[in-house]
């Protein structure tokens, strides 16, 4: 189900379909309107970097904590294949990419959620990444920014994966204390233990339209017993209604209301310094 909103693409096209009004879009439009289609307006996943090349300062993103490598430390079958698999598929190291940029000029703390690895699942790595960008935050006196994407926790790396939902909300907890606005933003899909640990914990809660925001997924619900749900279930439209984010923002905006929040919220710290 996680793996239905990516648009199809076939090798060397100038062209693109997108899964949700099976239209055919330009490459080049498409990539020009942050992969959203210029049709029915919805969103269609992105890739960290393109993430960050839509919604930062040109050329400040500057990447940290690379040298964290993923262990398989309970030798869980098929683990280190398929992670080796998803380094060379996406040519990142794993699901989270953490850094520093600039948002109209105010230096700011990054974590960044791929699905595109291993459906964005947090492990050891991921969580680690989540929570020095939140102390990086308190350190250099400037907000931090995660933008969410999974299915939720790692499940090859057991516990220890599930640690990683109370050393990122302590994380959080560090930032509150510290006075460091911090900002969520769900994408599709925005699930599981991230939901329930740094992810919904935030400041200032946003999700793109659309986005598939929840625990327990539908088939896991209906395991449970749960028979009849509203047809927008675990939607961020279902989620805004229900009081659990602070608003929906359409992509081509993130930018700028990010800007705001952070320049209203961060009015007080010494911004960047680390960054100068
Ligand atoms: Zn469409």
């Amino acid at each position: 189900m996680l793996a239905r909103k990516s648009a199809s693409q076939t090798p060397h096209s100038h062209f693109v379909q997108c899964v949700n009004c099976k239209k055919t879009l330009f490459l080049a439009d498409f990539e020009s309107n942050l992969r959203v289609c210029t049709y029915c307006s919805h969103h269609h996943r992105m890739t960290w970097r393109q993430r960050v090349e839509a919604t930062f300062d040109e050329g400040t993103w500057v990447e940290m904590d690379t040298e964290l490598q993923s262990l398989d430390p309970l030798g869980f079958p098929e683990y280190a294949e398929k992670h080796a698999a998803a380094v060379k598929k996406t040519g990142q190291q794993d699901s989270v990419v953490s850094g520093t940029a600039k948002l109209f000029d105010m230096p700011v703390s990054i974590a960044v959620a791929d699905f595109h690895f291993m459906g964005g699942s947090m492990g050891s790595v991921a969580g680690e990444k989540i929570a020095r960008a939140l102390e990086r935050g308190v350190e250099m006196q400037a907000p931090a920014i995660v933008f969410c994407a999974s299915g939720g926790a790692r499940m090859q790396e057991g516990l220890l994966s599930l640690m990683q939902m109370a050393k990122t909300t302590a994380a959080v907890d560090k930032c509150r204390q510290n006075g460091v606005p911090y900002i969520a933003v769900f994408t599709d899909p925005t699930m599981a233990g991230v939901l329930a640990s740094y992810a919904s914990i935030a400041d200032v809660i946003l999700a793109e339209p659309k986005s598939l925001v929840g625990f327990a997924g539908a088939r896991v619900s209906k395991q449970a017993g749960v028979s009849k749900v509203p047809d927008d279930f675990q939607t961020a439209e279902f989620v805004f209604r229900s009081g659990m984010l602070d608003r929906i923002v359409e992509r081509r905006d993130m930018r700028g209301i990010l800007g705001q929040l952070c320049r209203m919220l961060g009015g007080h710290l010494k911004l960047g310094a680390l960054n100068g």
